[in-house]
């Protein structure tokens, strides 16, 4: 019985992976073409500051905008951008064109106003990385120091020494250092003290339940006690609820992000959303 089912279950699963072999193989290729037609496009989410209620900055997110399919997250296409090394030139537009927006808002008079970038693994592993965002930015032009670069725990682990260098090449630059998704891997104290962070985003997932979950009350207390007691500031991402940003507001978190406030937005969605003069509170 045990090897039947067992028969069973390999075919089933051949079946599966055949499955999954050939969707990846057309999404890989109808993503080649989406970025060459040009159906990427940059999303902006604003973090805004808890001590004033303003946006402080914004993330850049990419969206693809699929002819049939209709809007496809980056969950669906990021390891295909970076397993196909699109991620590289898309990478570098997505840094120009923020870039050119941001400073479009900077003109308009929203000066102070910074921009995340997002940064996968294979593009931090760049050897030349800083010197091709430097020159991008440099073009623009943008100030560096108006650049938060949000990095994951796996960019950083595997090549601590060398991660370590490179972080504070960037710095040098001016640029800002951000550990995003804080708390989904295995980061230690040990890991927040030897890397040169400057900001630390609590992940989403301790921000959802948080009301009703008191484990990760203490867990989102403990962060961000532990975050400024380094010198670090605190953003708080996935907000939904207003009972989520009282406990942020009580507990001296720096910023938000989330849906509560606004999701990503189109570059003339942001700019309604400036022009609002919207406020969290
Ligand atoms: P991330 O950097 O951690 O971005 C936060 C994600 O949470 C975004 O998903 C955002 O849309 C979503 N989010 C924001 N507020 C809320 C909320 O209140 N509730 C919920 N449920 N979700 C919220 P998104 O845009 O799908 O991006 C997913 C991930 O893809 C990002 O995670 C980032 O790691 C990656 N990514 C996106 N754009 C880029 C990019 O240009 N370059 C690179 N390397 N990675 C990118
Ligand atoms: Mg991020
Ligand atoms: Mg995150
Ligand atoms: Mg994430």
């Amino acid at each position: 019985e045990a090897r039947k089912q067992g028969g069973n279950g390999a075919e089933f699963y051949t079946a599966v992976f055949n499955i999954g072999a050939s969707n990846t193989f057309v999404l890989e290729a109808e993503f080649r073409r989406a970025w060459e037609n040009q159906e990427l496009e940059v999303y902006y989410q604003p973090k805004v500051s808890l001590t004033n209620g303003e946006i402080v900055g914004c993330e850049a997110l990419l969206r693809w905008q699929h002819p049939e399919r209709g809007r496809v997250s980056p969950d669906k296409f990021m390891s295909i951008a970076e397993e196909t090394g699109l991620i590289d030139p898309i990478g570098e537009w997505v840094v120009k064109t923020a870039g050119q927006q941001v400073l479009s808002w900077h003109k308009a008079g929203w000066k102070d106003l910074r921009l995340a970038i997002n940064l996968s693994s294979r593009q931090f592993s760049q050897i030349n990385l800083r010197q091709r965002l430097a020159k991008i930015l440099a073009a623009i032009p943008l100030g560096f120091q108006y650049v938060e670069l949000e990095f994951t725990e796996p960019s950083l682990i595997q090549n601590p020494a060398i991660a370590t260098q490179r972080l504070n090449a960037f710095k040098a630059l001016g640029m800002q250092i951000v550990i995003d998704d804080f708390g989904t891997g295995y980061s230690s104290l040990n890991y927040l003290l030897r890397f040169p962070f400057d900001a630390l985003k609590i992940d989403q997932c301790f921000v959802q339940n948080l009301v009703d979950n008191p484990t990760n009350q203490a867990i989102t207390k403990a962060i961000i006690q532990m975050a400024h007691g380094l010198n670090l500031k605190v953003t708080a991402e996935g907000v939904e609820t207003e009972d989520e940003l009282e406990f942020f507001c009580e507990h001296q978190c720096d910023e938000i992000q989330g849906y509560l406030f606004s999701p990503p937005l189109s570059a003339r969605e942001f700019t309604k959303l400036l022009q609002s003069k919207k406020r969290l509170y």
